[in-house]
């Protein structure tokens, strides 16, 4: 993309409401733009991440045998009536008439919708086990909206559920969700801590939510600071393996790690004392094991081997896919901007040409620019006639992660800069060697991706 041909509109203020980093960064970064309390418009830039995101989560989704659809956000109040949720859910929940006098809401949550889609077309233990998911538009009608994206009143959620025959198959649902969300954080250049939690509305005994440490949280939790060695990084799993799945769900569950709703003084005492920490954290996902809650009420049966009828055993698993956008942001910027991770960047590096309109520069951009696209990435080329301050500036800003510049001193000795954002640091090099540094760094993201004769187009492939 050339800037000069983006939709950019970086502010130079800081926005005077935006009270923590990722909603004043994602401001003044032309990301979003309020359109009323906790809503927003996503603009190109502030899309491309929620795409890159959302990409990320379908991949390990996929890659975990869960299986993609859509459901849509207005719902008929009678499913909620149903599992007898339309009077528990309270003022949260965004009503609506339709022109015929008939109840319907905005979708918080979606266990009632697909346990009826489940219960028209599912009747055989055959048939299991099944994971559903999709990636849609939530709404909340949150009492506070605050912090920018990070608690909307619109959301946009990624929400599975599974539907197995007895606990102990929905338990091995609940560790792959476990295993597939700790990879897809990861792959976000995000540590997410598991912690046993609280299961509030949702119901049911085994949850665990994931938590992004960082000061602006709004949650607060107690943890071993064991758990921040661990890493799923270059492990292969085996998702039909139970005992493998569980072995390593062992490992992240071992360590102790709560938020404040659960959290026990007595045992955490017992975590050597120079390893016990308290801090505030970014809830980024949660897991739920709840049984029957919801297939028993709603009538969700299947035959089984016996030839009895029995309920089937529910979970459901949610990802902040927009939260996690100021998530990231919280956990990685500066002073002068944001700093996205390889994973999630909006374009993988920046050039900027020192003096535009010098043949000689505008010649080795162009250059740049066609050999990192053909090489399935995507750059940032900022041909504006700006000041190089003023450039620089924006390139910080909005976070790229890798930056080239071309400038007319450099190109004399044959040679363009590249920075690295988070670091600081530069090293002058031939243009071609600047490339392939680029390529080299993300083959590893590019292969992570699913689909591969698309590779490094994998942005391209839920658009
Ligand atoms: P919270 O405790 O932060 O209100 P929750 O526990 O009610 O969230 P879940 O039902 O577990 O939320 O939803 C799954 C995920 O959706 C959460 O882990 C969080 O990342 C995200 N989420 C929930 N509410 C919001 C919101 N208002 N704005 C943005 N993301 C949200
Ligand atoms: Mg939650």
């Amino acid at each position: 993309m050339r800037l000069s041909r983006y939709f950019l509109p970086v502010l130079k203020e800081n926005p005077a409401d935006a009270q923590i980093a990722s909603h004043r960064l994602m401001l003044r970064a032309g990301m979003i733009k309020q359109a009323s309390a906790g809503i927003y418009s996503w603009l190109p830039l502030g899309f491309k991440v929620l795409r890159r995101i959302e990409n990320i989560v379908h991949e390990e989704q996929i890659r975990a045998g869960h299986i993609p659809m859509l459901m849509p956000t207005l719902q008929s109040a009678d499913l909620w009536r149903e599992s007898g949720r339309y009077d528990d859910y309270g003022e949260e929940m965004l009503r609506i008439k339709d022109r015929h006098g008939r109840d319907m809401l905005y979708g918080p949550t979606n266990e009632e919708l697909i346990t009826d889609i489940f219960r028209s077309h599912v009747t055989s233990y055959k048939e299991l086990p099944l994971t559903l998911y999709h990636i849609q538009w939530k709404f909340r009608d949150e009492i506070r909206p605050r912090f920018g994206v990070m608690r909307g009143r619109e959301f946009l959620m990624k929400d599975g559920y599974n539907f197995d025959l007895d606990r102990e198959s929905a338990l091995h649902a609940y560790n792959r969700h476990m295993v597939s969300y700790l990879r897809t954080y990861e792959r976000m250049g995000l540590k997410a801590i598991p912690m046993r939690a609280d299961s509030g509305p949702i119901g049911g005994d085994d949850t665990h939510e994931f938590l992004v440490l960082a000061d602006t949280g709004e949650s607060e939790v107690f943890y071993d600071s064991a758990i921040l060695d661990l890493s799923m990084d270059g492990r292969t799993v085996d998702y039909d393996n139970r005992a493998e799945i569980a072995a390593l769900v062992q490992e992240w569950i071992t360590p102790y790690a709560r938020t404040d709703e659960t959290h026990d003084e007595a045992e955490f005492a017992r975590v050597p004392e120079e390893r016990r920490r308290t801090s505030r954290a970014i809830e980024v996902g949660q897991i739920f094991y709840f049984g029957t809650k919801y297939s028993e009420p709603m009538g969700a049966y299947v035959v089984n081997e016996k030839g009895g009828r029995v309920p089937v055993h529910m979970g459901s698993h949610g990802i902040g896919v927009s939260r996690l956008v100021g998530a990231i942001i919280e956990a990685s910027h500066d002073e002068k901007g944001i700093i996205w991770p390889e994973g999630v960047t909006p374009f993988h590096v920046g050039i900027v040409n020192l003096r535009q309109g010098d043949g000689e520069c505008d010649a080795a951009c162009e250059q740049l620019y066609g050999a990192l696209a053909a090489a399935g990435l995507e750059p940032l080329y900022d041909d504006r006639e700006e000041r190089a301050g003023a450039k620089f500036a924006t390139m910080d800003l909005i976070g790229l992660p890798w930056r080239i510049t071309v400038g007319p001193r450099g190109l004399k000795s044959g040679v363009v800069e590249l920075t690295n954002r988070r670091t600081g640091e530069s090293e002058e090099m031939k243009p071609e060697d600047a490339v392939e540094k680029v390529k080299e760094i993300y083959r590893p993201h590019q292969e992570a991706g699913l689909i591969e004769p698309m590779k490094g187009r994998y942005f391209h492939t839920w658009l």
